[in-house]
């Protein structure tokens, strides 16, 4: 199948607390109101910074569990994300991505927070299938780049690509439930440069993050919340429009900068 005219958006959400699952915000109203006004995705593949490897891995089962990888929320346990999985879409991602091997898990894994706080209220029917793949911890910035380029097809197919993660990320400096009140300043201008570099399109910035500005070890001191960003910044086509339906930084150190290209 050649390009469409109109490629399904890419959305990199900015997935912050687990308990955005079970609230109401400013946070999930936006994620909302992107589900509720893109065209109905067929499936949605979702690059989740909660399943960080080695190798890259896709969900395969046909109905897969909603998983709880942390503790110390209560109320999530019993809530369940109850989209079907699609093992032959999974299937295909492991040959598109191919050469690289991409392994399917038909047991470990399932939907994680990653997946389920945001889709919970941008898809609340839970009808559209899910696939999730994973992070390879092992690969450079670079390399997902490359890799991700791989799925462009699938953007033709009426298929939503998500990421799922925080382009700032710092847990020891996170104060819970403090909102936006008393962002730290290094926080503030890591997001800033990530934004302007997002607006102008500048890839090799946000491949090259860890030196994008000296606020970049505090603002990301481990990969996996930001990688996603890096996928959907590949899948861009030239000339295709951003916006960015939440920004700021929530409990002065996790950014919620979520946006929505196409
Ligand atoms: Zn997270």
């Amino acid at each position: 199948m050649g390009k469409t005219a109109n490629p399904m958006p890419l959305v990199f959400f900015g997935h912050g607390t687990p308990m955005n699952t079970l609230w109401q915000n400013d946070y999930t109203k936006a994620w909302s109101k992107i589900g509720a006004e893109m065209p109905r995705p067929k499936a949605i593949v979702v690059i989740s910074a909660h399943w960080f490897t080695r190798g890259t891995w896709v969900t395969g089962q046909g109905n897969p569990e909603t998983i709880y990888d942390f503790g110390g929320f209560t109320g999530l346990e019993s809530v369940v994300y109850p989209a079907p999985g699609d093992p032959s879409l999974a299937g295909r991602l492991q040959t598109m991505l191919a050469p690289t091997k991409v392994g399917l898990d038909e047991a470990e894994w399932g939907f994680d927070h990653s997946t389920c706080s945001v889709l919970i209220h941008a898809f609340p029917e839970a009808d559209i299938p899910v696939v999730q793949i994973s992070i390879d911890g092992t690969k450079t910035a670079g390399f997902h780049y490359e890799l991700a380029k791989l799925l462009a097809p699938l953007r033709d197919e009426s298929i939503l690509i998500a990421g799922s993660g925080n382009v700032v990320h710092n847990l020891r400096t996170w104060i819970r439930n403090q909102g936006q009140a008393g962002a730290y300043e290094w926080a503030d201008r890591f997001e800033a440069k990530v934004k302007e570099s997002l607006e102008s399109g500048d890839d090799a910035a946000l491949v090259n993050y860890e030196t994008l500005t000296p606020d970049a070890r505090l603002s990301v001191p481990t990969p996996e919340h930001y990688l996603p960003l890096v996928y959907l910044a590949a899948l861009r086509r030239p000339g295709e429009p951003i916006k960015f339906p939440v920004e700021g930084v929530d409990g002065g150190s996790v950014s919620m900068l979520t946006f929505q290209i196409g």
